[in-house]
């Protein structure tokens, strides 16, 4: 097959990953770390993160789903491997026939993943969700205990642990972590009284670097080890993804020229303009047309006009920037460049949602630091 180059890219660096993944290890000292993958490693790529996760001292890989984490398991990745959310129609008879643990939230689930059990000829690792307040999956408290007994005298199944989510952990103070991790505590209770000794896991990336005190025995870390911060306070992190683009074309127009669809910009001055061929098809979001700036040259400089599904074109004043030189859509904001938090605020979400939204057929998608 023909390579082209490819117009824009995503460059995900695995040492940044690497990096991040030790330092909330070390956050975490006496809890295991689950690097969490799902959604392709928040658009990184979920194998190769995974790769580095475990080399920097991940000792489980979380995936959402069971195709998630067999993809994990059939490509060679051999830690502990988790999925919490799987649809009534899944079988999880390959699931656990490769070794992978099951996030169970109700008997009826029990039931199903028991019955795999038995097919596959081995015991299903379990660990049971309670719902503490979250009220997404989970088992609600007041249906804890039959769900805990049913486990505990359920021979095809080993409960491995009991687990929960926080809804508000991204605001350190938030009465409901508290109230969250207290029934959190009863859960665990009732379940040692049902003769269970299960691990506990609680903590996402906002509790491992603000809640010491809920990392129990495994921390369950996403975004941070992506870099990015979900805590209010400063956090030694390494955004792992930069966008980049190039310049295709340049040209001159005179003040009183109109840009793009629209004719929503119109140029004050003689200016030097540069077509960028990245457009709303690889994630540059539209509603950031005439708010956003890119990295070119050195220096930040305005979008002119519309980002349109194809391209979009900067206005670069005097400047005559080269042919192929770089455009850095966001990154690591280092030396103040743009960054995916700040295309999250512009549209009203979290940067989760646009470094997950990177994973687009046009943009290629490049490793550095593969094999730090
Ligand atoms: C996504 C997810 C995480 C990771 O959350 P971050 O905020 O990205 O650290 C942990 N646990 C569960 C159940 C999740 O769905």
């Amino acid at each position: 097959m023909t390579s082209f180059p490819a117009p824009a890219e995503t460059v995900i660096d695995l040492g940044a990953i690497r990096h991040n993944v030790a330092l909330l290890a070390g956050r975490a000292p006496g809890a295991e770390t689950m690097a969490v993958v799902k959604g392709d490693g928040y658009g990184h790529g979920a194998l190769p993160v995974a790769r580095a996760a475990v080399a920097a001292g991940a000792s489980w890989l979380g995936a959402c789903s069971l195709a998630e984490a067999l993809v994990l398991r059939e490509a060679g990745i051999t830690a502990r491997l988790f999925s919490w959310l799987n649809a009534p129609g899944v079988d999880f008879e390959p699931g656990i026939a490769a070794d992978i643990d099951l996030g169970v939230s109700s008997p009826a689930e029990l039931a199903r993943v028991a019955a795999a059990a038995g097919r596959a000829g081995r015991r299903a690792r379990v660990h049971l969700k309670i719902d503490t307040g979250l009220s997404r999956n989970g088992c609600p408290p007041s249906g804890w205990p039959v769900l805990v007994k049913a486990a505990a005298a359920e021979p095809d199944v080993e409960v491995v642990a009991i687990w929960s989510h926080l809804a508000c952990a991204d605001e350190p103070g938030h009465p409901s972590i508290d109230a969250q991790a207290e029934r959190f505590r009863s859960a665990y209770e009732i379940a040692l009284d049902a003769g269970l000794n299960p691990l506990r896991h609680l903590a996402n990336s906002a509790a491992t670097l603000t809640r010491p005190d809920l990392h129990f025995d495994l921390v369950r870390t996403g975004i941070a080890m992506y870099g990015l911060n979900p805590v209010p306070q400063r956090e030694d992190l390494r955004p792992a993804m930069t966008f980049r683009s190039m310049v295709v074309l340049t040209k001159r127009i005179a003040a009183g020229e109109s840009v793009s669809y629209g004719h929503t910009w119109t140029a004050d001055r003689d200016t030097t303009l540069a077509l960028v061929p990245a457009g709303y098809a690889d994630g540059v979001p539209r509603g950031l047309s005439g708010r956003m700036s890119v990295w070119l040259g050195g220096r930040r400089r305005p979008v002119a006009g519309r980002i349109c599904m194809d391209q979009f074109v900067v206005d670069c004043g005097d400047d005559e920037p080269e042919i192929g030189a770089e455009v850095v859509l966001f990154g690591a904001g280092a030396d103040g460049g743009p960054t995916a938090r700040e295309w999250a605020d512009g549209m009203g979400t979290i940067d989760y949602e646009i470094v997950t939204g990177m994973y687009r057929p046009r943009v290629r998608r490049r490793y550095l630091g593969e094999d730090g």
